[in-house]
């Protein structure tokens, strides 16, 4: 007779380096004791980086444009083409965001729209070489699937022929912003527009295997429930595991964060803080080839970012600058950190900071 393994026995086995199956990860979400999957999930993230170290990177997003044709249900943060609140940044603005963030020591831009209507491939690519040949240090993560696949509909080319054009202008990665949640039943609720989870994964296997960085992300508590949460996860490590033995170029780090309802279409309600440790905490058991879990700041606070650092994240994620999006929503957290008051979360916590860059590669490490 088969008999399920108990909550404990699955956090043992994760713990231990076992895989856990899409069912087993289900059983443990519903199950497992908070302060279970916490422990377990520290266990592996002290295996995975006992150096005792909190990495950072020193970055700065910006949105080229708020206009987007996607009208995601959950976003408070786009405008229409015909809105006269609507803008789209110019190079010389690019340029100048960036000469500030050279100014305070940083090493990466992520690029983000709004899905524009009318832009065409060689606006990118002349954004990407503008920038590129300016600011020839600065590594420019850029767009997201949803924004690849724009372009490619626009021009009317394959996709692997836009991504082939911006990694030659320039591109270095592309993001994982969309994903959202990686299954068709909640995306078709909450974003009907955006593609299916299938293309997501597309646009970030494609990425991968031209090298460009790739890193994963998930919005959860649009009304999903725990199994596709946990599809979520599984296809991540499916891809992971693919572009692993591919060329070693996988997803640089996971992370997740949950939705900000305040002033989208949708409204409802935000994810209690416990949720989201629970999260974290669940992605660091079933992304048993991620080496890196980030805290986010931005959407949950830095004291609940800090205590992630506690439930599997290795990682306090980015300065920032500016963000417009999950703040556009309501996360009432500001819209920067300063490297200092990083620096100072991770301290809190008992770890020693490191600045890293966007492949996490270490650029220096500072005292406890
Ligand atoms: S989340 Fe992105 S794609 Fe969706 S409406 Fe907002 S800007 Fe557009």
């Amino acid at each position: 007779m088969h008999t399920l393994a108990t909550t404990q026995e699955l956090l043992g086995r994760a713990v231990a380096g076992e895989r856990l199956s899409l069912e087993d990860g289900m059983q443990l979400y519903h199950h497992a004791a908070s302060d279970d999957l916490r422990e377990a999930a520290d266990a592996i993230r002290r295996k995975r980086h006992p150096e005792g170290i909190v990495t950072y990177l020193v970055d700065r997003n910006i949105n080229y444009t708020n206009v987007c044709i996607i009208d995601c249900g959950f976003c408070a943060f786009y405008r229409k083409p015909a809105s006269p609140e609507g803008y789209l940044l110019s190079n010389e603005e690019i340029g100048h965001k960036i000469e500030q963030l050279l100014a305070w020591g940083g090493t990466r831009i992520l690029l983000q729209g709004g899905v524009h209507p009318y832009l065409k491939l060689d606006y990118y690519t002349n954004l990407l070489r503008y920038i590129k040949e300016r600011y020839p240090t600065i590594q420019i993560d850029a767009f997201s699937p949803v924004e690849v696949w724009n372009i490619a509909r626009i021009m009317k080319i394959p996709l692997s022929e836009v991504l082939e054009e911006l990694k030659a202008a320039g591109l270095d990665g592309l993001p994982g912003g969309g994903a959202e949640i990686l299954d068709n039943r909640t995306r078709n609720t909450i974003a009907p527009h955006k593609g299916t989870w299938e293309s997501w994964i597309e646009a970030e296997r494609q990425a991968q295997r031209l090298g460009l960085t790739t890193s994963a992300t998930m919005v959860f508590g649009f009304g999903e429930d725990v199994e596709e949460r946990s599809l979520h996860l599984t296809r991540l490590r499916d891809l992971q595991d693919e572009s692993l033995a591919f060329n070693s170029n996988g997803f640089t780090s996971f992370i997740c964060w949950s939705y900000q309802p305040d002033h989208t279409a949708m409204g409802g309600e935000r994810a209690p803080g416990e949720e989201y440790l629970r999260m974290v905490a669940f992605s660091r058991l079933m992304l048993d080839n991620f080496a890196n879990i980030s805290a986010s700041w931005p959407s949950q606070g830095a004291e609940l970012a800090r205590e992630a650092l506690y439930w599997g994240a290795n990682d306090f994620g980015s300065t920032m600058m500016e963000e417009n999006v999950v703040s556009a929503a309501g996360a009432d957290v500001g819209t920067c950190m300063t490297v200092e008051q990083i620096h100072e979360q991770i301290r809190k916590a008992g770890f020693r900071p490191a600045k890293r860059d966007s492949k996490y590669g270490i650029l220096g490490t500072f005292s406890a």
